[in-house]
């Protein structure tokens, strides 16, 4: 007996099928037969894909700074998993914990390797706040929770420290096993060059598509040098939209020289949510439409692409045995304006409209989802 049967589910390669849950896991997929506790029907039109991971989104509500509710990022939006890109460091990480176990999101933290997080905008301006037994002891203390270590190298954060606060970040990686380790870039110095550089296999760097002087295009449009060498090193890109670091000229030049993202991140947080242009990783997925990507390519970027660059390896795959997290959504033609961070507003001609996200086999259906009745049995 299932504890939960999907039927009639549309993949983003156009195929139906049915979904089986047991215990929070994938039990089946493919035609399902059986019975099960709960059975939902759909209609054949709506997609299921895994469950959506936003991998840099901005979630401790005591945050002075960047603060939100990891529901109101996460299922409210479709979105089954959120990781938090250095909100907190060593000092919070364990309130930060214990604030978001009641989440109906599954929430995970990247560590800053600041001790006080974004408590202030230049947390890597005084090297003392780089504390490495405290950054190794939270570690220790919640290795399933902290997923990796984030670094903001821009001249904001690092003040006259420039590369410095990266190459502790590097050493703070090899010394804890090589964990993941997200790098934000911004306004220089340090010159994206010399961060390129010091970046090997499995590093990410977020904001990607910034349209800031250290962009990865150089003036003439082409790659960086140095980036080109760091993604052949298997440095991954992640978009960590935000509010200042999308462009929709940067984002539509590289993935037109092939240069595509591994992740597609929103960097959100109550502000951008509310007054944009974030407002959800859904709006930010359908920007990547505009800029010439497919539906299965989107999809990629927020499920196994993310799990994979995070090490979640339960989840982002619809496989037995995976988590049975879901994200139920379909697309609407209606044109909308969607506006990036530089002030460029495009006409999406599609747009993603997430009409729920299963956590573990638990139902949350999205306002959208409730409107539409699409799934009231
Ligand atoms: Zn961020």
């Amino acid at each position: 007996m299932f504890d939960l049967i999907i039927r009639r589910a549309r993949l983003v390669d156009e195929r139906l099928v049915d979904i089986a849950v047991k215990a929070g896991k994938i039990a089946a997929i493919g035609e399902v037969s059986g019975e099960a506790k709960q059975e939902r029907v759909l209609d054949g039109e709506i997609y299921l894909s895994a469950g959506w991971i936003d991998s840099h989104v901005h979630c401790y509500p005591k945050s002075p700074i960047y603060h939100d509710e990891a529901d109101c990022i996460g299922v409210a939006t479709g979105v089954t998993t959120v990781v938090d890109a250095g909100s907190t460091g060593a000092e919070a990480i364990d309130d930060f914990y214990q604030l978001t176990r009641a989440a109906q999101t599954q929430v995970y933290a990247l560590l800053n390797i600041a001790r006080t997080g974004i408590l202030t905008q230049n947390e890597l301006a005084d090297l003392s706040q780089i504390d490495k037994p405290a950054v190794s002891a939270a570690l220790r203390r919640l290795p399933g929770f902290i997923l990796g270590i984030k670094a903001r190298i821009s001249s904001s954060v690092v003040g006259e420290n420039g590369i410095k606060p990266l190459r502790l970040a590097k050493e703070i990686q090899q010394e804890n096993g090589g964990l993941p380790l997200m790098v934000h870039i911004g306004n220089n110095p340090p010159n994206l060059d010399e961060i390129a550089d010091l970046l090997t296999s499995g590093d990410i760097i977020t904001h990607c598509y910034n349209g800031k002087p250290n962009r990865i295009l150089n003036p003439q449009g082409e790659l960086r040098f140095a980036v080109k060498k760091a993604l052949q090193r298997g440095v991954r890109l992640d978009v960590g939209h935000g509010s200042a670091s999308f462009s929709f000229e940067v984002a539509r030049r590289a993935i037109a020289l092939g240069i595509l993202p591994d992740t597609i991140s929103s960097d959100i947080y109550c502000r951008n949510r509310i007054e944009g242009p974030v407002k959800s990783l859904a709006n930010v997925m359908s920007k990547f439409f505009s800029v010439g990507m497919t539906l299965p390519q989107i999809i990629d970027c927020v499920t196994w692409k993310a799990a994979d660059g995070l090490r979640l390896t339960q989840k982002g795959r619809l496989e037995p045995g995976f988590d049975a997290d879901f994200t139920l959504f379909t697309l609407s033609d209606e044109p909308r304006p969607l506006l990036d961070s530089e002030g460029e507003t495009v006409q999406g001609q599609q747009h993603f409209v997430p009409l729920a996200a299963v956590v573990a086999g638990q139902w949350n259906v999205t306002d959208e989802g409730k409107a539409k009745h699409v799934f009231d049995l």
